[in-house]
Formats: C-alpha cells, sequence, structure tokens
C-alpha cells in the first residue's frame, strides 16, 4: 500500500503493538532521540506480557551461545545467537537502569513441583550462562504486572504517542519500497501513521489465529493462555512487503483446560504427585513429572496414522480426594484469565461446574470420561502398584514422585495442549531488520518479541520476555538511528 502526503500522525518511529517487546523499543527508539507513535490494537497494552510468568533471564557469559545454538538446533543463524546472547548481559542493568529493581526467580522446569533442573535443558552444555530474573516485588502482585507496570511507566514518562484500540492493517511503503508508515484503524475510521524512519513491529505471535495454528502448529487444536489480540497480523503484514518466515512451528507450550465460557484456557498445576496423565485408551504414556514446562507439542504430536488420531489428545489427567483437597489445580497467577477467574482453592466450584469430573470409583470415573472402565482400573492398579514398590517400570518416574492414587472419590480433567506462545513470524537479523524471502532486509522494518522470535526449535523458560529486552532495544536504536526518508 502507497500513500502520499495526508498523514493523520507524522512520527519518526511507529511501533505496532504494545506489550513488553514494542514498551522496550519504544523507551529506546524515544531515548534516542525519535519522536515514537505506538499502536495498540487491544483497549490497553500488556499483551502477554502482562499476563506472563514474568521471568525474563540475563546472560552470565557468552557460553550461553553454544546452549542456545543446541536449542535452535540450526534454525538460527550463528551471529543473531551472539548478538542476542551479548545483549542479554546487559538485561538487568537495563531494567535498573528504568528504576526496576531485580531478583532472582526459582526456575519452573516442569509441571510438577518435585525438585526442579536448574535450566529447561540442562543436559545441553552452557545452560550455566543464564541467571533467572524477575521485577522486585513490593507486595503480592503478580510478577508480570510488576513487570508492566516497570515498562508501562516508563513509557508514560516520555513524550510517546500511545494509542489504544488501534490496530494496525497495513504496511505503507513507498516507490523505493521503504516501509514508510502504517494505516491502522480507531474508532472505526482509517488513520495514516507516518514512520519517518522506521517501523517496528512487536504485535506478537498467532496464538489465537485458526488459520496459521492450522497450517503449521504440529498438532491440533491448540488452545491458548495469552492475550487474546495475539492474531498473527505482524505475519500477514510483513508477508505483504515480502518477509521471509522462520520458526513457525515453534511452540511454548503446556497442557492447560479450557472452558468453553472462557476464550482463553487456564493452566493446569498438580501440587502433589497424586496424578498420572492418560490418553482416550485410558493408558499413561509418559513420565508425568518431567515434561519440561513448555515443551508439550514434543508429546501431543504423537498421530497415530491407523486410528487417524492423535494419540494423547485429549489427556486426562486422573487423580484423588487427596490431590482434590491439596489446592486449586489453576495457579491464578498468570495468564488472560488472570483476573477474570478465581478457582476455588479445594477445586470444588470446579466440580460444580463440570469443568472437573468427579467419580465415587474409577470405574464410575471411566464411564463419565468415555474411557475404557477395567483399562482404567488396570492402569491406576499398576501405577499404585509401581508406588507401592518404589519403582515406575513404565516411565521411570522417580521415587520420590511416587504416591498412590487411591483415596476415593476419584476425579478426571480433561486437558489439551495450550500456547503459552508461539515463536514463528518474520525472519530477523542481528540489527532486528526484518528480511524478505530471499534474507534481504526490508528497508526501514524491524522487529521484536514473540513476533518471529529468534527460538528455532526448543525454548528456555524466561527466553521470550528476555527477548524482548534485547532486541526490543536493538530495534528501537537502530529504528531511531536510520536517516529520514524525507
Ligand atoms: C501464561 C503465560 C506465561 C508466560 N510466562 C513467561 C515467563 O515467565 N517468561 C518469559 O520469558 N515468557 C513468558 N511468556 C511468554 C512471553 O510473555 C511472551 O512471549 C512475551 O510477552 C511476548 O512479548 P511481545 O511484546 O512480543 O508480545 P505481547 O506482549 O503479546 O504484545 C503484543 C501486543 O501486540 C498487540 N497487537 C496484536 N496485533 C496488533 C495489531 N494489528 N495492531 C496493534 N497491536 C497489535 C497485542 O494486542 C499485544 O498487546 C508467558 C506467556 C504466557 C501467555
Amino acid at each position: 500500500m502507497t500513500i502520499r502526503g495526508n498523514w493523520d500522525i507524522e512520527s519518526d518511529v511507529v511501533i505496532v503493538g504494545y506489550g513488553g517487546a514494542g514498551a522496550v523499543a519504544a523507551i529506546t527508539a524515544s531515548d534516542c532521540g525519535a519522536r515514537v507513535t505506538v499502536l495498540e490494537k487491544m483497549p490497553a497494552g500488556g499483551g502477554n506480557t502482562r499476563v506472563s510468568g514474568g521471568g525474563f533471564f540475563n546472560t552470565t557469559g557468552m557460553g550461553w551461545t553454544t546452549y542456545v545454538e543446541a536449542l535452535c538446533f540450526g534454525a538460527t543463524e550463528k551471529e543473531v545467537i551472539e548478538e542476542f546472547v551479548r545483549n542479554a548481559m546487559k538485561n538487568k542493568d537495563w531494567i535498573k537502569e528504568i528504576g526496576g529493581q531485580v531478583e532472582p526467580t526459582l526456575h519452573l522446569q516442569v509441571s510438577y513441583p518435585g525438585p526442579a533442573p536448574k535450566a529447561s535443558f540442562p543436559q545441553l552444555p552452557g545452560w550455566e550462562f543464564m541467571e533467572k530474573c524477575s521485577v522486585k516485588m513490593v507486595d503480592t502482585e503478580a510478577k508480570a504486572e510488576r513487570l508492566w507496570k516497570l515498562l508501562s511507566g516508563n513509557v508514560e514518562r516520555r513524550p510517546i504517542k500511545v494509542l489504544t484500540g488501534a490496530p494496525a492493517r497495513r504496511l505503507i511503503t513507498n516507490e523505493k519500497d521503504e516501509v514508510v508508515g502504517v494505516m491502522a484503524e480507531k474508532d472505526g475510521q482509517k488513520i495514516y501513521v507516518k514512520a519517518g524512519k522506521a517501523v517496528i513491529l512487536t504485535c506478537g505471535g498467532f496464538e489465537y489465529d485458526e488459520g496459521l495454528k492450522r497450517d503449521f502448529l504440529p498438532c491440533k487444536p491448540f488452545f491458548a493462555f495469552g492475550n487474546p489480540g495475539n492474531t498473527g497480523d505482524g505475519i500477514r503484514m510483513a508477508q505483504k512487503v515480502g518477509a521471509g518466515l522462520w520458526h513457525m512451528p515453534v511452540t511454548s507450550a503446556q497442557l492447560g483446560f479450557k472452558a468453553p465460557e472462557y476464550e482463553s484456557a487456564f493452566i493446569i498445576r498438580f501440587f502433589t504427585d497424586r496424578f498420572i496423565y492418560v490418553n482416550r485408551d485410558a493408558r499413561r504414556f509418559v513420565d508425568e513429572t518431567k515434561i519440561e514446562v513448555h515443551s508439550i507439542a514434543w508429546v501431543t504430536s504423537v498421530f497415530d496414522s491407523q486410528r487417524f488420531r492423535y494419540l494423547h489428545i485429549p489427556t486426562y489427567a486422573i487423580f484423588d480426594e487427596t490431590a482434590r483437597r491439596k489446592a486449586p489445580l489453576n495457579p491464578g497467577n498468570s495468564g488472560f484469565n488472570r483476573t477474570l477467574y478465581k478457582w476455588s482453592s479445594d477445586n470444588s466450584a470446579e466440580i460444580g461446574k463440570g469443568w472437573i469430573t468427579k467419580g465415587r470409583t474409577l470405574a464410575e470415573l471411566a464411564r463419565k470420561i468415555s474411557v475404557d472402565e477395567a483399562t482404567l482400573e488396570k492402569t491406576i492398579a499398576k501405577f499404585n502398584e509401581s508406588c507401592r514398590i518404589g519403582r515406575d517400570g513404565e516411565f521411570g518416574r522417580s521415587r520420590e514422585a511416587l504416591t498412590a492414587i487411591d483415596a476415593p472419590p476419584y476425579y478426571a480433567i480433561e486437558l489439551w495442549p495450550c500456547l503459552i506462545n508461539t515463536q514463528g513470524g518474520p525472519r530477523r537479523d542481528k540489527e532486528a531488520r526484518v528480511l524478505d524471502a530471499e534474507g534481504i532486509p526490508i528497508p526501514r522494518l524491524y522487529s521484536a518479541g514473540e513476533l518471529g522470535s529468534i527460538w528455532g526449535f526448543a525454548y528456555q523458560g524466561s527466553g521470550n520476555n528476555g527477548e524482548s529486552l534485547v532486541f526490543g532495544r536493538i530495534a528501537g536504536r537502530n529504528a531511531a538511528a536510520e536517516e529520514s526518508w524525507d
């Protein structure tokens, strides 16, 4: 789309998407002297960043490059990874520079609260060059809320124009194919925003775009925990000006519960080991306590070509009365539903709603969730026997995580693969420039954050917020340094 004159808003740098990456880019570009306009589609900013776990990483040495290279499995150029790691060494300092206090955060790497490994993949060399942090809390507020308050507070203190309820629709190019502005909508009207220097796309992933999920993700369906505004708009806008894509099938995802009444799914976590996962054949299929917490797609993408269905979708978590009373299955500290619904402390309200199924016996539970009664009874009997002898011969669950499921009544909750976020999007280089299908930078177009993140295969927890901090700064700096096109 091209336009001459008639701009509604004039700025040097236009940022599309007001989440973490957008805020970091805006602060940086503004501090470099650029006039900045931020466009946000939703009524308020924050995106996934605001409903995340709030963790970000800081690297402590270039040794982390080896680890990230292994995680990316050849899908991200070494020079991009090196730039990422080098800049991530300044994440903590940058948060302090803008007025935040930083504290170390414990790693949550598996969905069960046993002894947690120190990194998502500690079997790979180089993981130790990373520290996981969050913005220090002064009260009980969610960590991500604190991160967002710090970022948005800094945006508000600068001369940055933020338009909410203003979805960007198209990138505007000139006769030299440079990106010179954005067409957006505000109050039902088209508005044209000039970017004298550059546009930065920070509008998140495609967690809520059914078409892109269907085309690119490794299993179906895929629900999502985060911001419903993340519908892959940045991918389509970038494609229209020639962008190449990368990392489209890569997800950060775990099992969750999807209630029909809510657009987003609920994170489900057990604070006891008295649970197992079974599939539709009522059989266990995994060590439930060792699934890396962002990597469920590797488990749920197993497809049975004979019966033509995903073997483990949906999954049923089976647990007993002791587990039911132990803690709410939804911890309530992250996810878009965080402020919309409070899960009851003993899960009783959710039983009442039919979200959790109850059976006086295992046979009754099996009937209610439509799995084979005898198989479910056998599966639980076998698991309980493993608990008795202290050895899980089937899946190697550790002795410390083997407590029998033997206190009736019994319960089941249906779980689905749910996106924490997607990683795919427009390909970017180490300068945060968006590259075209041949790897050539598209003039004056940058990106940051989970929209085409560097994570090319596997993901290290706290790596997306960490990336927003890194590429938000790189994109903001480089966009502001462009010569004006007019
Ligand atoms: C439950 C949960 C827990 C998580 N925990 C962690 C964690 O602890 N650590 C970590 O590193 N990562 C975590 N993540 C992932 C991380 O939060 C995200 O990947 C990161 O916040 C992405 O930042 P972003 O700025 O790229 O995108 P977002 O923060 O999602 O911001 C994108 C913004 O763009 C807006 N937008 C979309 N389309 C348009 C358009 N057309 N025009 C204008 N605006 C548009 C969206 O509404 C949104 O506000 C978590 C995610 C979730 C959902």
